[in-house]
């Protein structure tokens, strides 16, 4: 009974996940022309007339092309339309950013603990005063639905307001000394240069998160944001400029990701790689990290298990465990990969939780009500599809063996 249940949820998830998989798969297409709607016209003249649509690298406080032109596409993954050619760096172009990074750092890092804050506050009044413009790009280029994507503005700007607060509380310590004459203190200081590496599923929030410490407590920054979000990471970089942090500070280079990493890697001016991405890269990074003996920050990939006891609360126990599965349509590090639910409530768990998971709209992030925007290429398509095809086929597997009659 209960197995056949299970083969019937199995059933009804295969429909929806792909359905909504269908969605993103039927609507991108690998564009060979320039091809945009009206709607993203005008989104894309709209973010353009605020300033806030940069399409070129930011190197030493200048806007700067690859250097040998070559550009990368930025698609709006719910419908494939091409939003803008951003450059495609490598090597070159990331030495040059990690120079200015250099460059800048003695005069940032002299400045006071009270000038660096009142920057990041300014940067972060921007950051706010600009969440309508920002949260349309996120939406725009990673495709989560507008009303999230302006919850990631204000998620994003926060920790530049925590470190705007934070820069003026960098103490030290005094350590009693175990020799009469002599005095220990510790302190803090910044550690140079630092090497950003930021995935596509928060454009914006990934990037604050590793930037406004650094620049709290006086290091510079070379940010590497995905090539397939960077516009985000681009008019973040605009505000910060347009905060008065000063050229060279913050730099943003995209493009050929291995070149950029490993030009970060080898210069001995980096001094610390703090990255969120998959755990295979992240482990590359660690390893070349050694080489110059950089310190690194790595939040790698999850593995996250939601567990329902039988005396849940069934209401709570089913909005949670949507939220926790199904935020950015999947895409979040810590999104449940398991559900384990006790025997006692499994029944009306699974009926409750199925039901739910159909009323879940799936569209254009842009249209009302739409609550799963699409997933953020082809290859997360195909790889969403192989899960539930996997799934499908253990679960119909179970019955056999169980049942002997699905
Ligand atoms: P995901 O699978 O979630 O896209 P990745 O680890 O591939 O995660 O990507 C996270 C970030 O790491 C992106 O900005 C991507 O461009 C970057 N990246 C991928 N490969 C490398 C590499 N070899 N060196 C440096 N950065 C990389």
């Amino acid at each position: 009974m209960k197995v056949a249940r299970l083969a019937r949820m199995a059933a009804m998830a295969r429909n929806k996940l792909l359905c909504s998989s269908h969605l993103a798969s039927m609507h991108i297409s690998t564009p060979t022309s320039r091809q945009i709607s009206m709607k993203t016209e005008g989104l894309t003249a709209r973010l353009n007339s605020a300033g806030l649509l940069r399409t070129q690298g930011l190197i030493g406080g200048k806007w700067t092309d690859a250097y040998d032109g070559k550009t990368i596409q930025v698609l709006n993954p719910a419908t494939g339309e091409v939003v803008a050619d951003v450059p495609c760096m490598g090597g070159k172009e990331t030495n040059d950013a990690i120079s200015s990074a250099h460059d800048a750092f003695y005069s940032w890092s002299n400045l006071t603990c009270t000038e660096r804050s009142k920057h990041l506050r300014t940067w972060y009044n921007l950051l706010i005063s600009h969440k309508e413009e920002l949260g349309q790009l996120i939406t725009l280029e990673q495709g989560k639905p507008l009303k999230e994507a302006i919850g990631e503005v204000n998620y994003g700007a926060s920790f530049i307001e925590f470190f705007a607060e934070e820069a003026k509380r960098v103490y030290g310590d005094i350590i009693p000394a175990t020799l009469g004459d002599r005095r220990l203190l510790v302190l803090k200081q910044p550690v140079g240069v630092v090497g950003a590496i930021t995935p596509w599923n928060f454009p914006l929030a990934m990037i604050t998160r590793k930037v406004g410490p650094a620049l709290a407590c006086g290091c510079t920054v070379v940010i590497k944001p995905s090539e397939l979000t960077p516009l985000t990471a681009l008019a973040a970089a605009e505000l910060a400029l347009q905060a008065g942090i000063p050229p060279g500070v913050l730099n943003v280079v995209m493009g050929n990701a291995p070149d950029i990493g490993n030009a970060l890697l080898a210069s001995s001016q980096v001094r610390k790689i703090t990255f969120t991405g998959s755990t295979a890269v992240g482990k590359k990074l660690m390893e070349g990290a050694a080489g110059t003996v950089k310190r690194v920050s790595l939040e790698l990939g999850g593995n996250a298990p939601c567990i329902i006891f039988d005396d849940a609360d069934l209401d709570v126990a089913v909005k949670g465990s949507l939220a926790a599965k199904f935020r950015n349509s999947g895409q979040t590090c810590v999104c449940a990969n398991r559900l384990i639910v006790q025997e006692g409530i499994y029944d009306k768990f699974a009926e409750a939780f199925s039901k739910a998971v159909q009323n879940l709209q799936v569209g254009d992030g842009f249209s009302e009500g739409v609550v799963q925007g699409p997933l953020i290429n082809e290859s997360a398509v195909q790889k969403v599809e192989s899960f539930v095809q996997d799934a499908i086929s253990k679960v119909c597997l179970f019955c056999l063996l169980i049942d002997g009659n699905y």
